[in-house]
């Protein structure tokens, strides 16, 4: 599943790879094939493969053609959600008995599967800050079958270096995972720093604008990817051919966006840092962030999520998301709308009480692309001059 384009170059590769022109009409996206089932040329004679939709659909081959070229991996795989697809990748790599090492910073929905989900059949994981390789390699243990990684890690923005633990990994029984949502493969590349499997909620940048939910699994290795896209038609949670075609409309800008993205959001984090209602900005471009320099190396840009601590505790916190106004108060990140949340209270609730929980008096913010002049106006009268 390879694509036909030599070009390494991103903005090409976003419009391009995995959209040839439809064969039939010249069509130049590719059209949104809402079907189920294909005619057969006698009984066994499929038309490039394809005969019912769970296992193949051309607009998601596009999309999954798309997305293996961006990731620089053999094999690119779409699903109904981000965690559909996490879902397959731990039921398709782990067996009762396994052990896992997940980050002490993570998407609150990854922590749920690994802690509610997958524990019950016997997966036994252990929880390590990321950033630190030294931790990491000290929970290995010989039935370590993943390094699960998340950078800029959600809703802390703390900064794992991927190079770093993928060496870890080369000496273990353990594969590297890299939830490359917040990045995009825009601005970092997993696979080429070493990871071996990419894990993608669409719903956030690669759709970008807030109209689909999807995920995505891209291998390093094509054995690795057929065994992923077997299981992927035996548990069927598939990305649908319209959800598809929104992705892969939404990708071609995606890095136009992210370089606005990641202005806004510098913009952003430098008028917070100055803000004497906010107490700490984690944002990875601040030169005093503790990952900023293994960030600047493995990343192009800074990404558009800002998180900020407000004085004043909870309800100061609070208070701020709900006197917002151009930021819409949401769950969810990536759009071209700015959103506002309390991670504590909203997408991270399910995370209190274990070593994942988050403060209280955070605010997390995905910048969108509105005119940075707007957005800055409203953070401020949010906090309150
Ligand atoms: C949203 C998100 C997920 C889960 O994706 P869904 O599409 O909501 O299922 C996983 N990882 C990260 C970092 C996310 O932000």
């Amino acid at each position: 599943m390879s694509h036909q384009y030599s070009s390494q170059n991103l903005e090409t590769l976003a419009i391009h790879a995995g959209n040839t022109a439809d064969p039939l009409t010249g069509a130049v996206v590719p059209p949104i094939y809402q079907v189920s089932t294909y005619k057969q040329d006698g009984v066994g004679g499929l038309r490039g493969g394809y005969e019912y939709s769970r296992s193949a659909n051309p607009t998601r081959t596009a999309l999954e053609e798309n997305l293996a070229a961006l990731e620089g991996g053999r094999r690119g795989l779409a699903f109904a959600s981000g965690l559909a697809a996490e879902d397959c990748l731990l039921r398709t790599l782990l067996e009762p008995g396994d052990h896992v090492v997940i980050p002490n910073d993570a998407y609150g929905g990854t922590f749920r599967l690994f802690a509610k989900v997958v524990a019950r059949w016997g997966v036994e994981w252990s929880v390590a800050d990321t950033s630190d390789p030294a931790q990491v390699r000290a929970a290995l243990t010989d039935k370590t079958k993943l390094i699960w990684v998340e950078t800029p890690s959600n809703p802390l923005l703390g900064i794992t270096d991927i190079a770093a633990l993928a060496e870890v990994a080369r000496n273990s029984s353990a594969r590297l995972v890299v939830d490359n949502t917040f990045a995009s493969p825009y601005l970092q590349q997993p696979i080429a720093l070493g990871a071996d499997l990419v894990v993608h909620s669409l719903t956030k940048y690669m759709g970008g604008h807030s109209d689909v939910v999807g995920g995505a699994l891209v291998a390093a290795d094509a054995e690795v990817g057929e065994e992923l896209a077997y299981h992927q038609n035996a548990m069927g949670a598939i990305a649908g051919p319209f959800d598809s075609w929104l992705v892969l409309r939404g990708i071609k800008t995606l890095p136009v966006r992210m370089d606005r993205h990641s202005e806004n959001a510098g913009r952003v984090a430098e008028m917070l840092t100055r803000h004497p209602k906010v107490s700490e900005v984690l944002y990875p471009g601040l030169p005093d962030h503790p990952g900023h320099e293994v960030a600047a190396k493995q990343m192009k840009a800074f990404g558009g999520m800002v998180s900020f601590r407000v004085e004043g505790g909870e309800e100061a916190a609070v208070e701020v998301c709900n006197r917002a106004r151009l930021f819409t108060l949401g769950e969810s990140l990536g759009g071209v709308e700015s959103l506002i949340e309390h991670p504590g209270r909203m997408t991270h609730a399910s995370v209190a009480g274990s070593a994942l929980e988050v403060p209280a008096d955070l605010v997390r913010l995905s910048v969108g692309l509105e005119a940075i002049d707007d957005l800055l106006a409203d953070l401020q009268q949010a906090l309150g001059r």
